[in-house]
């Protein structure tokens, strides 16, 4: 079986490779625009313990919004079911900045993976601790789940957004506006942007999703209670207003960040890393996106059946 996996991954990264339609990094945080986009890593942890790779799958990358699954998990952790008074649980049918929902929602985010609904809930773990600490928990928290130290965050990048991301700012700031920040909003959205910049290889991601996959040994880390919805909420809301299409085209939960990776879970088989950094219109990978779904199919992993 992981023969075919190993087989199959190399021939995916051949036709991913040849097919060198990239998409075009993000390019409102200067320091990941300057990427080149022709590259591809994938990496398939097993329910055995195998990890399955191909690509640049040890090349570290800019795990951006894949962090929010960790933050969140760590809020449940700490606060439990409390968390939602504070942020909904819907998918959003809007760009992953938008604000216009915080007018309407009244500044209850609609989801934690919105980039206004993470920044509550960093919020909230910042609540009683200084960011240092916070970013800590965080990348700790990470570290433990992928049973790996060398995990860190990449100030260069941190600093990129911290000079250029206005909407964030905007929307912490209105965010604080409607009482919906315990913190300053600069020392929220600063904590929020560190945490974004957290660099991973594919190996390593992929081995801090074993918990969310539900794999023997990984399960301490996260409940399976915790993992059961941390599944629903990457499957509804994992892909902003691309996140029906994604559910369509790859049939599994999923997270992606503008740096270009994708954490894809495949509930008691694999947890799965993508990158590549180039994006589709939605701001999510484009040959990420390809990849989960020519995998999914070739494997028969989708949670709704069929192939
Ligand atoms: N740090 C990025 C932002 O807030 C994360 C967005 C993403 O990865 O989708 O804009």
């Amino acid at each position: 079986m992981n023969t075919d996996l190993e087989e199959f991954l190399t021939r995916l990264d051949g036709e991913i490779r040849a097919e060198g339609d990239w998409g075009k990094p993000a390019d409102y945080i200067p320091e990941l625009a300057r990427i080149d986009p022709a590259q591809f890593g994938i990496a398939v942890a097993l329910a055995d313990g195998t990890i399955v790779t191909a690509g640049d799958a040890e090349r570290r990358f800019s795990i951006q919004s894949i962090s929010k699954v960790f933050s969140l998990a760590c809020v449940l952790g700490r606060i439990g079911e409390q968390i939602w008074t504070r942020v909904g649980r819907e998918s959003s049918g809007a760009r992953f900045d938008s604000i216009l929902l915080l007018e309407r929602e009244q500044g209850r985010p609609r989801n934690p993976f919105i980039n206004a609904g993470a920044i509550v809930t960093t919020d909230e773990l910042l609540t009683g601790r200084s960011p240092k600490e916070t970013l800590s928990e965080i990348v700790n928290f990470v570290r433990a789940a992928a049973d790996d130290d060398d995990i860190h965050i990449d100030k260069t990048v941190a600093r990129s957004e911290t000079e250029t991301g206005w909407r964030n700012a905007a929307l912490a700031n209105y965010l604080k506006s409607f009482g919906n920040l315990k913190n300053p909003p600069e020392l929220a959205l600063g904590t929020y942007i560190h945490q974004c910049a957290i660099e991973m290889t594919c190996v390593q991601l992929a081995r801090a999703g074993r918990a969310i996959a539900g794999l023997p040994g990984a399960t301490s880390i996260i409940s399976p209670a915790k993992a059961r919805r941390l599944n629903a909420l990457m499957m509804l809301c994992g892909h902003y207003d691309g996140s029906g299409d994604f559910a369509f085209r790859v049939g599994l939960p999923g997270k992606s960040g503008v740096g270009g990776g994708i954490l894809l879970i495949a509930p008691g088989r694999a947890s799965v890393a993508i990158w590549s950094p180039g994006l589709n219109a939605y701001g999510n990978s484009k040959m990420a996106t390809l990849a989960a779904e020519k995998l999914a199919q070739h494997m028969g992993w989708s949670v709704f059946g069929g192939r």
